[in-house]
Order: structure tokens, then C-alpha cells, then sequence
């Protein structure tokens, strides 16, 4: 089943017992039955049925805890959760297909409530890492990886605000809930993939945007700036992607990004720009 597919499934009550699940997850690695139902005050009969379609759709994933069983949500059940809330908030009105399965998201297209088409991208945090850190028993690993995961999506949706903003060329952030940012579609290609006819002026304007971050968005830096995370839009215009992974105010990471980004325009399109110059023009010195 699609992720869409799996998320028109979940009725109201599967969404209330998938919410529940999530919500004690900061208290259980696994929530033990006894409390969930404790909680909800269902029906024996009624919350079995509801939990062996959450695991059997793969929301949810169960262990035992003692003498019961306990369960916890996972990604996909994250994903879901996301879709219903910008559903309610009116961002997301239908999921569409899978674009992108990338290490630390899954990238979606979407349409909104005047049926313009959109991005949704569910971040992902730990998944490489998840089976060997799985073995691992008593520690809490889990909770830091939902938080951490979460953490991300409002890392990125608060930068691309900032940028936004301050008209960067970067696609307007839409809503953002739980692992998922739903953000404006660019449509093109990445940089690596597209032969610029104009590429003096491309960079010139991928290092103004660069400026802004730095300028206007409290010594914003990308971190891993590259010609895959810049998209070449229809008309040209470069635009900056992915941005979960920023710092403040770290000069190492700025000089780190313009060298990817020189070193690539340099090797491609035989363009030389002195990075120590490029800097002081970031930083406005
Ligand atoms: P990576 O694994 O490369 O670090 P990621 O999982 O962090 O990637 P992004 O780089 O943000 O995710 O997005 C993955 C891909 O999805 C992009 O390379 C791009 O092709 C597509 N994409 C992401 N955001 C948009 C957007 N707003 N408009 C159009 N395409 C997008
Ligand atoms: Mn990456
Ligand atoms: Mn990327
Ligand atoms: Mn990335």
C-alpha cells in the first residue's frame, strides 16, 4: 500500500489510538496495552481490533514488555499522523506520488486546497542506523530518534520561514506537522543534472542567496550546499533545497559550502571566483 493509501484507511478511532501511542511514546519505548487502554477507556474488543489494523498497516510496531504486549508508532505511522494534521490545517488536501527516497526523507508530491500541486518531505532521522541500534537493550534510543526526526522538520520549516521572508530563492514553506514539511513545488531540475547557458549569473545568484541567509537570518548556513540541493527552475532561477541541517554563526560549514559549490562551477563551467573575496562579500565585511 501507498503511504497515501495506508493513510485513508486510518478512521477517526485509528487516529485517536495511533495519537495515544505517540503521545506515551515519551514516557514508554514501548507502551504497554494496560496503558493504552487505561487511557482510552475502549472497549477490550474494540482496541484489539484497532491495534491489529494499526500494526498490520505498519504504523505501528509491537514487542513484548513484561507479561504484555507493547507497541510503538513508527515512521509510516509518523507520516500519517502529518498528513491528517495538515489535512485539518488545510495545507494537504490529497498525497500524491513519491518523488524522491532520499537517506534522510521521503519526498511527495501533493495537492493543496485549489488543487495546486505541492511538496510534502517526511523526514527520516536514524534509519540507516535503526537495525544495529534495534539490538540494543534498556536505553531510550527510540524517543531521540521520533524527537530528533521531528526536530528536523521544524529545523527546516523555521529556516525556509526566515528565507522566505527575506525573498531567498528558496521554495515557501507551506505548514509543517510532526516529521512532515509541506513546502511550495519548484519545478525543475537539480543543478548537477541541468547545462546552464548562463552560469556566471547562476552563481552570482546562489551566493546572493547564500548572503541573505547569512545577512538576514542570524548567520544562517546551509551545511550541505551542493548542485544537489540547488534546483535549476523552469525560467532559470536557482533555488536552495534542503535545509534541515543548519548551524549559526559557523564559519567552517560557510567555507565548506562555497567550496563545494566553486570547485563545482569551476570544474564545469571553467568559472574562478577567489573564496576569501566571496566571504567577506557573505559576511559583509
Ligand atoms: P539527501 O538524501 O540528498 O540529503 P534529502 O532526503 O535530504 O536528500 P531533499 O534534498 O530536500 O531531501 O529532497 C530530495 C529531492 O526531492 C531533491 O533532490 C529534489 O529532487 C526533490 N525536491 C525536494 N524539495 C523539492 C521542491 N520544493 N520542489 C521540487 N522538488 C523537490
Ligand atoms: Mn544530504
Ligand atoms: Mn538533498
Ligand atoms: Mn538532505
Amino acid at each position: 500500500l501507498t503511504l497515501a493509501e495506508r493513510a485513508s484507511l486510518v478512521g477517526p478511532l485509528d487516529y485517536k489510538v495511533l495519537k495515544t501511542i505517540y503521545e506515551l511514546n515519551s514516557n514508554y519505548e514501548y507502551v504497554p496495552y494496560s496503558v493504552i487502554i487505561n487511557k482510552l477507556g475502549l472497549l477490550e474488543r474494540e482496541l484489539k481490533e484497532v491495534l491489529l489494523k494499526l500494526y498490520n498497516l505498519k504504523l505501528v510496531s509491537k514487542e513484548k514488555v513484561l507479561k504484555e504486549t507493547g507497541y510503538r508508532i513508527t515512521f509510516a505511522g509518523l507520516d500519517t499522523l502529518a498528513i491528517k494534521k495538515l489535512y485539518a490545517n488545510k495545507v494537504l488536501n490529497k498525497l500524491g506520488i513519491i518523488i524522491g527516497e532520499g537517506k534522510e526523507s521521503n519526498v511527495y508530491f501533493g495537492y493543496d486546497f485549489s488543487d495546486e500541486t505541492i511538496i510534502v518531505k517526511f523526514h527520516r532521522v536514524g534509519r540507516t542506523s535503526y537495525k544495529n541500534i534495534r539490538k540494543i537493550r534498556g536505553i531510550k534510543y527510540k524517543e531521540d530518534w521520533i524527537k530528533l526526526t521531528i526536530e528536523n522538520a521544524e529545523r527546516e520549516f523555521s529556516a525556509l520561514s526566515c528565507l522566505t521572508n527575506n525573498y531567498a530563492n528558496v521554495p515557501k514553506p507551506l505548514g509543517q506537522a510532526y516529521n512532515a514539511v509541506a513546502m511550495e513545488y519548484i519545478q525543475g531540475n537539480e543543478l548537477y543534472r541541468t547545462n546552464l547557458n548562463n552560469p556566471e549569473e547562476v552563481l552570482e545568484e546562489i551566493i546572493s542567496n547564500v548572503r541573505i541567509a547569512y545577512q538576514y537570518c542570524g548567520k544562517l548556513v546551509h551545511g550541505d550546499l551542493s548542485e544537489y540541493n540547488i534546483l535549476i527552475r523552469e525560467d532559470g532561477k536557482p533555488y536552495i533545497i534542503d535545509w534541515p541541517q543548519w548551524k549559526k554563526d559557523d564559519e567552517d560549514l560557510l567555507f565548506r559550502d562555497l567550496t563545494n559549490i566553486l570547485y563545482y562551477f569551476n570544474k564545469k563551467y571553467e568559472i574562478y571566483k577567489d573564496i576569501d573575496q566571496v566571504i567577506n562579500y557573505i559576511k559583509g565585511e
